[in-house]
């Protein structure tokens, strides 16, 4: 039958067609390439040896962007990339809704906090905060009630408080190390963060059957990863 037909050849033509996955570059990528080995996804070529921004796989149909952590929910909500890899605390100052979140991948685990000087007392009146998380600020400060002003920083953030620059900052932390070696103590917490993997509303309804093997290869390389570090 003519119908049958057409619908078979549009389930092969579903199954082939090209999928493109961004990875933020940076520490991400380090934890991230080894998840895409356990779900049969390996680049052709040393992605940290070359200066190329696409890069094929061992999959014909499967290509790797590395790009700006940042830039990783833009490219996955306009559909630039079918799927990606990006840390939490950038999705939520990004605030995508065309995205799907479907994995934690338990890597790049890292805190958000409010940190200060040391010695710093109690802000009297309105505190400045400076960080690169406006937004996450922003609505961390909004739900307590607290006003402030939030000054936009790309980097170092440690700095502004020792220059008088700000009364806080928000920013990661890790082991602490940063703020440590700057005078600064980790004073709020404001949430938890890891990499997620995220995958475009378009996408996931186009493209759902060679996606949905990825997602679940992905999500069992998450947990046999977990089960070794448990045994260490
Ligand atoms: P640490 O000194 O270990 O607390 O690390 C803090 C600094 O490392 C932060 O200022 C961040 O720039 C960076 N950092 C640590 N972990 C992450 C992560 N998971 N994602 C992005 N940046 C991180």
């Amino acid at each position: 039958m003519p119908g049958l037909n057409f619908l078979s050849g549009n389930e092969t033509a579903d199954m082939k067609q090209n999928l493109t996955i961004a990875l933020s570059k940076g520490r991400i990528l380090k934890d991230t390439l080894p998840l895409l080995e356990a779900a049969d996804i390996i680049p052709a070529e040393d992605i940290f040896s070359s200066r190329k921004l696409i890069f094929d796989t061992n999959h014909d149909n499967i290509k790797l962007v590395v790009i700006r952590a940042t830039d990783v929910p833009t490219y996955v909500e306009h559909g630039g990339a079918d799927m990606g890899v990006a840390g939490k605390d950038v999705l939520l100052e990004y605030g995508a809704k065309g995205l799907y979140e479907p994995l934690d991948l338990d890597i790049a685990r890292c805190r958000l906090m409010v940190a200060g000087m040391k010695d710093a007392g109690e802000v009297e009146g309105r505190m400045t905060v400076a960080t690169k998380f406006v937004n996450i600020t922003k609505e961390f400060f909004a739900r307590q009630g607290r006003q402030v002003d939030i000054i936009k920083l790309y980097g170092a953030m440690e700095l502004a408080p020792i220059m008088g620059l700000a009364d806080r900052i928000v920013d990661i932390v890790d082991t602490g190390n940063t703020l440590r070696a700057n005078g600064l103590v980790p004073m709020e917490d404001i949430c938890y963060v890891s990499s997620r993997l995220v995958v475009g509303k378009a996408a996931l309804k186009m493209k759902h059957r060679q996606i949905q093997p990825i997602i679940e290869q992905l999500a069992a390389a998450v947990d046999a990863r977990k089960e070794r570090s448990e045994q260490i």
